[in-house]
C-alpha cells in the first residue's frame, strides 16, 4: 500500500471501531475545557475528571478562579501530577483572561499559546474541541502510532503533526485525532500483545520497533 492507501485504511478501520468520539475530558464550556486540558499533561484523563467537579464547583469561571489562592487550587488538584505548577498557571491564566480577553477564552492559537501552562498541543485541543476549528493535537500515542503505521518518520511531534495534516483530509482531523487516541488506549496497552492481532498494524504496520 502507498501512503494514501494506508491513510484511507486507517480512516476506515477507525471509523468502524469508533464511530462516536465523545470528548474524554468532562467540561461545560470553553473555560472549563481549557483548564481540564491544561491539567491533563502528564496524567490521565480519568484522574483529571475525578478532580474537576470539586474545582469547578468552587470556581467555574475565570472570575472565581482568579480570586482563588493557587495554594487552594493545588490542594483541590493535588492528585494530579505537577499540581504545584499547574495550580499557579490556572490562577494566573484566569487573571489574564479577565485582564486581556474580557473573561473569554481566546480563539486563536497565538493568544492561547501565550497563556501560562498552555502549549501548542493544549491550544490545539481547545481549538478543536471547544471551537470546532480543524486541528491535529499530537500526543504520545498519535506520535508513536503514525510512525508505526509508516505515515511519518517519527522525528518529533512537530513533524508528526505536519505529516498528519498533509495525509488526512482537514474535515477529518478533529474526529481522527480522538479515534487514534481511543485506539492507542485500547490496543497498545499490552506489553506482549501479538502484532497479528492488531487490526491496523497487522495490515500496514512496520516490521520493526514493536513492543
Ligand atoms: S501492533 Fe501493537 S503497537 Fe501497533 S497499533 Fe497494534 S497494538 Fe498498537
Amino acid at each position: 500500500m502507498n501512503k494514501a492507501e494506508k491513510a484511507q485504511f486507517v480512516v476506515d478501520t477507525l471509523e468502524d471501531l469508533y464511530p462516536e468520539t465523545p470528548i474524554p475530558l468532562d467540561h461545560s464550556d470553553s473555560f472549563t475545557l481549557l483548564i481540564a486540558v491544561l491539567m491533563s499533561a502528564q496524567t490521565t484523563d480519568l484522574k483529571v475528571n475525578q478532580v474537576t467537579p470539586t474545582l469547578f464547583e468552587r470556581a467555574g469561571n475565570p472570575t472565581e478562579m482568579a480570586a482563588l489562592d493557587p495554594e487552594e487550587i493545588r490542594h483541590i488538584i493535588r492528585e494530579v501530577g505537577l499540581a504545584p505548577t499547574k495550580s499557579k498557571a490556572i490562577q494566573k491564566l484566569s487573571q489574564i483572561l479577565l485582564d486581556k480577553h474580557d473573561g473569554h477564552v481566546p480563539q486563536t492559537f497565538e493568544e492561547l499559546e501565550a497563556l501560562p501552562g498552555v502549549g501548542h498541543k493544549t491550544a490545539s485541543v481547545v481549538m478543536s474541541q471547544a471551537f470546532g476549528v480543524p486541528a491535529f493535537p499530537v500526543d504520545t500515542h498519535i506520535h508513536r502510532l503514525l510512525y508505526r503505521w509508516g505515515l511519518t518518520n517519527g522525528k518529533n511531534v512537530t513533524q508528526t503533526e505536519k505529516d498528519a495534516k498533509r495525509i488526512f483530509p482537514k474535515a477529518l482531523w478533529n474526529k481522527l485525532h480522538l479515534q487514534i487516541i481511543f485506539f492507542g488506549r485500547e490496543y497498545c496497552k499490552a506489553r506482549n500483545h501479538r502484532r497479528e492481532e492488531c487490526p491496523i498494524c497487522s495490515v500496514i504496520g512496520r516490521k520493526t520497533n514493536f513492543r
